[in-house]
């Protein structure tokens, strides 16, 4: 059967490394005999200036046709427009809604080679091999807003349904992995976060004993991040804590141009999207780092087009590339977009039968 893949370039840098990923996606199912039609719409900024709204109609049809979409950033220089809905980055926060995809997977695995470009010394970045569970469809991104020229608020509310959903979903992978489960909060001081730490407490407790759970506040896990990130498995926290953080984490490997995502929900839609985001200061100079991009297409291949091996061969023809020295300025090298792509595709199925 073929899967439908909904293809989302954005703005900025976005479609720079949506040709390279999409590039790497054909020749994986190639390789791997995956049956995959892809479908561009626009999205963000270009949405905007074509059609007047950040997530037009069009658009929002294909995403939920697809299996599965594929996303480079969305954003444009200078501030934002006093009016929520000319926000670019407004058609994602109702992009992940409508998908219903509650949880943003984003691993951390600093590569031999990109991670010489980490400002941390090698002994913080040895065996350090985690993943952050964001909560991606509540919270304060999502409450209620006042915005006055002397004040301003953000509504930052959680279910218990909204919390437990997550957190089984990330106690899931922690179950998969080394059975080590860190939930972040600001109970001292959130009364949301005490929410959820009761809730996360009750869930691990009763549906998943055998996990060691910890609690961390976040600005002791910010702090952590960067003295002892090999001690952690899973982590799962709430959208903007999340969002922060692996921004943060990004730094372990090398730049925020490695660091991959995927969203899931409760059904068959997925979203994949590197985690950075249109980085204007360097749009359309062929200099910006692919492999974020690639990295998300391995997780579509292994999540929604159910190819681990696929998967696993961009995975490893990322690796092969950057230990070879082929690497983009943000990780210490001078190869073009397009250089680190050829380096990627040429790479392909050679570690893997
Ligand atoms: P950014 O992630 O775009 O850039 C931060 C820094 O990292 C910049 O110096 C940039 O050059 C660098 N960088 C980012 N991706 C890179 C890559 N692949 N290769 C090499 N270097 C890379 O963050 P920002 O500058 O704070 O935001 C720019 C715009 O992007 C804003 O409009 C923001 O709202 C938007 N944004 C969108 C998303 C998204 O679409 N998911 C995420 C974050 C920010």
């Amino acid at each position: 059967m073929t899967s439908l893949i909904a293809v989302l370039p954005g703005d900025g840098i976005g479609p720079e490394v949506m040709r390279a990923g999409l590039r790497v996606l054909r020749a994986a199912a190639d390789r791997h005999s995956l049956d995959i039609e892809t479908r561009e719409a626009s999205f963000g900024g270009r949405a905007l200036a074509e059609t007047g709204a950040p997530f037009p109609s069009s658009t929002r049809d294909l995403c939920l046709e697809a299996d599965a979409v594929l996303l480079g950033a969305v954003g444009l220089p200078g501030p934002p427009p006093a009016d929520p809905a000319l926000r670019p980055e407004q058609g994602l926060l109702n992009l992940r809604a409508l998908l219903g995809v509650y949880a943003n997977l984003r691993p951390i695995r600093p590569l031999p080679g990109a991670s010489d470009a980490s400002p941390l010394r090698a002994d913080k970045l040895a065996g350090v091999d985690l993943i952050v569970v964001r909560e991606l469809t509540g919270g304060v991104y999502f409450g209620e807003k006042q915005e006055g020229d002397d004040a301003a608020s953000d509504l930052c509310t959680y279910s218990s349904e909204e919390v437990e959903r997550v957190v089984r979903y990330a106690a899931g992978l922690a179950r998969s992995r080394r059975g080590r489960l860190t939930s972040i909060d600001k109970a001292n001081v959130l009364a949301t976060s005490r929410l959820w730490r009761t809730v996360t407490g009750r869930v691990i407790a009763e549906e998943f004993p055998e996990l060691e759970l910890d609690h961390l506040l976040v600005d002791a896990a910010a702090m952590r991040l960067l003295t002892h990130a090999a001690q952690f498995d899973v982590l799962v926290t709430e959208n903007m804590f999340g969002d922060i953080l692996t921004d943060e984490a990004s730094v372990l490997t090398g730049s925020l141009g490695m660091a991959p995502s995927a969203s899931v929900g409760e059904g068959r839609r997925a979203l994949y999207e590197p985690i950075h985001g249109t980085a204007p200061d360097i749009e359309g100079r062929n200099l910006a780092n692919p492999c974020g991009m690639i990295l998300s297409v391995a997780m579509m291949l292994e999540l929604s087009l159910n190819s681990p091996e696929a998967a696993r061969d961009v995975e490893a023809a990322v690796a092969a590339s950057i230990a070879d020295g082929v690497r983009t300025a943000d990780i210490a090298g001078s190869a073009t977009t397009e250089q680190l792509t050829e380096a990627i595709l040429a790479r392909l199925g050679r570690s893997t039968p």
